[in-house]
């Protein structure tokens, strides 16, 4: 298939009239891979499926802010599994290969395995599968994991921030057992759900010294630990640069007791940087595996950045950190055509220039523009 990069218009503002205005506008084929305005193509989706999760971890979901009264999106505003699947389609069309389901918890929404299994019959451009993963807390995975498996799910990366029983049960601030989250990855391992990672975010004072109990524990298990340096992300975690571990960091206490080699990255946009462990040679031992970091504070990788975000409801955010997503729903539901949201979705990545990482430092803060990020619970990590 010959890539066809639609002429590039600048959408920064993007009102939600002038996306439908371009929905409408007569475009030729609106199919196509697309690049941004930084260049940046798009590939990667990560579609939130329910906005509730049943952890309450300070840096995401903080219990005094998601308390009994908090008001969760009715059912009805919930894409469909229809209307996601629908929406997919359109996004492969644009050069997506690869989905991440994720929340919330996307194990809390009702029947997943439906729609893993409508996304699972989808084919890429080049006429393959869709690369189709499920970030999760996996408190569910041990009962889900063969029903996942079973529906197209390829492979689960599951987030835990520390093996101490009080560490992990303090982190998630609903008590729930470490025990329990380790039984669901060996449900997820059985079940052939791998390669498994798991996400570590790393709280400096809170969890770093879980890192080396982690590293230890998963070595040589075929799961692939992943450190997180902790993000300002939402507009409710109260984060702080000194509450920050840098990665370097982390692969500087791991190193020191098992030695660590740089590994080159397994997919252009990889957002975790990969280091291996070495055998006695010095050199990568592929039985003892591999661990990465992931950056995002001390240093951004926003430029190869190629994701877009379908909140619960359908809005598009083109970054983590964004404080404004794009509406979809408005437009599926107003009977717009494959053709319309294929416009609309391109009309969207060629304004995208985020890059939100490599500006943290220079831009004002949060409580100066008035402006309020979205909650990651909301659109997913
Ligand atoms: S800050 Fe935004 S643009 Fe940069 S890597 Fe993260 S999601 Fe992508």
């Amino acid at each position: 298939m010959i890539d066809r990069v639609i002429p590039l218009i600048d959408q920064r503002q993007a009102s939600q009239a002038r996306v439908r205005r371009m929905a409408s506008a007569p475009q030729g084929s609106p199919t196509g891979r697309l690049l941004d305005a930084l260049g940046r193509p798009l590939r990667d989706l990560r579609i939130s499926v329910t906005d509730r999760c049943n952890f309450r971890c300070s840096y995401c979901m903080p219990k005094e802010v998601f308390d009994k009264d908090y008001r969760y999106l009715p059912h009805s505003a919930l894409l469909t599994f229809e209307e996601i699947t629908r929406l997919t389609r359109v996004f492969i069309a644009h050069g997506v290969r690869k989905v991440r389901l994720t929340g919330g918890e996307p194990l809390l929404r009702k029947n997943l395995e439906t729609l893993i299994e409508q996304l699972a019959a989808l084919r890429t451009l080049d006429g393959q599968p869709l690369d189709l993963t499920l970030t999760t807390n996996g408190s569910l995975l041990t009962r889900k994991a063969a029903l996942l498996k079973a529906a197209g799910l390829q492979r689960v990366t599951v987030s835990l921030d520390g093996l101490d029983d009080a560490v992990f049960r303090r982190m998630n601030d609903v008590d729930f057992p470490v025990a329990d989250v380790l039984q669901g990855i060996a449900a997820a391992q059985e079940a052939g759900l791998g390669p498994i990672k798991v996400n570590m975010v790393v709280k400096r004072g809170t969890n770093d010294d879980q890192i080396l109990p982690m590293a230890r524990h998963f070595q040589g298990s075929g799961i692939v630990v992943r450190f997180i340096e902790y993000m300002d992300v939402g507009a409710t975690n109260g984060w702080r640069m000194d509450e920050v571990l840098p990665s370097a960091e982390v692969v500087r206490r791991i190193a020191a007791e098992m030695p660590l080699v740089p590994l080159e990255p397994a997919a252009p946009g990889e957002t975790a940087e990969r280091w291996g462990y070495a055998g006695p040679d010095g050199r990568h031992d592929p039985q003892l595996g591999e661990i990465g970091v992931i950056s995002s504070v001390t240093q951004a990788f926003c430029r190869d950045c190629n994701r877009a975000r379908l909140s619960t409801e359908g809005k598009v955010y083109l970054c983590l950190f964004a404080h404004e997503g794009h509406d979809l729903r408005e437009l599926l539901r107003s009977g717009a055509s494959d053709d319309a949201l294929a416009s609309a979705i391109a009309t969207i990545w060629q304004g995208r220039q985020d890059r939100y990482s490599e500006l943290r430092a220079s831009l004002p803060p949060e409580t100066a523009t008035g402006k309020r990020r979205v909650e990651m619970s909301y659109i997913g990590g």
